[in-house]
């Protein structure tokens, strides 16, 4: 079932001064089904962050509509909106966004006394605080907490009202690494069990990658490929997506290879000068001279700078992209 429609969505600002109008989303089209994990990536100034805030319906679209379970959000009465998203929405954001002067057993119970859900209180907010694993922090205030903590304290008041729809802006870019690889893979296990639709803006790849059920890149206010992980690495549909997806190595226009389908072999039919090498822990990554784009490949060991040395490409690792023009 389709939980998320979004059509023709467009978004223009006008600037103070009036004279500059930028089209921050150009013409955005997407579905999201109930329960799915989608998370929208794209440079900086791609529209991310402007198309979360048209989600949540804090801004209102220049044209186009979105239709969250049905429900049309053009539609809503201004009087309606806050009621529209204390319902149906959560929010995780990257400053955690939790209100100081209350306990943690407060913040997560804030969303269901807005909405008068308080028959069980103590009971929801508990299974809530369990969940993202803070079972005994009730009575903490958010100072009292570390930065994770209090990232689980902002998760646990986004689910506890089982929203429809939680939209997450860079919720773990705050953390140190190992809390975010953490992270990800409690917040992907939680969202699952509950079934709930996940809307989830991120800069970081290998964040998108693991999380999600597909991924929608932006670029400069559309969207270069909605799909799968799997998918956008092995089938990019255009160059924007090829190159901002994993690193790839271009042999014409058209066609391109990932890293780890080159192999290095002293009969191989390539050969290329070593440009630069790095030691990035699981292997040494090596740049490769070739033209303006140089290539990418990965060693098990060190190699010299300006060393010779020559590769195999499997022919049918080789990605072409079809339909452009370049
Ligand atoms: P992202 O979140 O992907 O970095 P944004 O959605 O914040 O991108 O911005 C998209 C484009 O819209 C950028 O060019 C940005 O400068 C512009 N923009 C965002 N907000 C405003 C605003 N309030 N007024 C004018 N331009 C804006
Ligand atoms: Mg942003």
């Amino acid at each position: 079932m389709v939980i998320l429609e979004v059509e023709h969505l467009k978004k223009t600002y006008t600037t103070r001064l009036g004279s500059n109008r930028v089209e921050a989303l150009r013409d955005v089209n997407f579905n999201v089904e109930q329960g799915e994990f989608v998370a929208i990536m794209g440079e900086s100034g791609s529209g991310k962050t402007t198309l979360l805030n048209l989600l949540a319906a804090l801004d209102k679209p220049t044209g186009g509509q979105i239709r969250l379970n049905g429900k049309n959000l053009g539609d809503l009465k201004e009087k309606e909106i806050a009621a529209f998203r204390r319902e149906n929405l959560g929010f995780v954001f990257q400053d955690f966004a939790l209100w100081p002067h209350m306990s943690v057993f407060e913040n997560v119970a804030f969303g269901l006394r807005a909405q008068h859900k308080t028959q069980n209180l103590s009971e929801d907010v508990l299974s809530a605080l369990k969940t993202v694993q803070l079972e005994g922090y009730e009575q903490r205030y958010p100072h009292e907490l570390s930065g994770g903590q209090q990232q689980r304290v902002a998760f646990a008041r986004a689910m506890v009202i089982n929203p429809d729809c939680i939209l997450f802006d860079e919720p773990l870019s705050a953390l140190d690494a190992l809390l975010r690889e953490s992270m990800r893979f409690e917040i992907r296990r939680i969202v699952s069990e509950r079934k709930i639709t996940s809307i989830f803006v991120t800069h970081d790849q290998l964040e998108a990658m693991s999380m999600s059920d597909e991924i929608i890149v932006m670029n400069d206010g559309e969207i270069a490929q909605q799909d799968t992980p799997e998918n956008l690495y092995n089938h990019p549909q255009n160059h924007f997506v090829a190159n901002f997806i994993g690193k790839s190595n271009w042999l014409s226009n058209t066609d391109m290879i990932r890293p780890e389908k080159l192999s290095i072999d002293a009969r191989g039919r390539l050969e290329m000068k070593v440009a630069a090498c790095q030691f990035m822990g699981s292997s040494y990554e090596v740049l490769l001279e070739h033209g303006d784009q140089p290539w990418i490949l990965l060693s098990d060991y060190k190699m010299n700078i300006n060393e010779m040395i020559r590769l195999n490409l499997n022919e049918n690792a080789i990605i072409q992209l079809r339909g452009e023009e370049q």
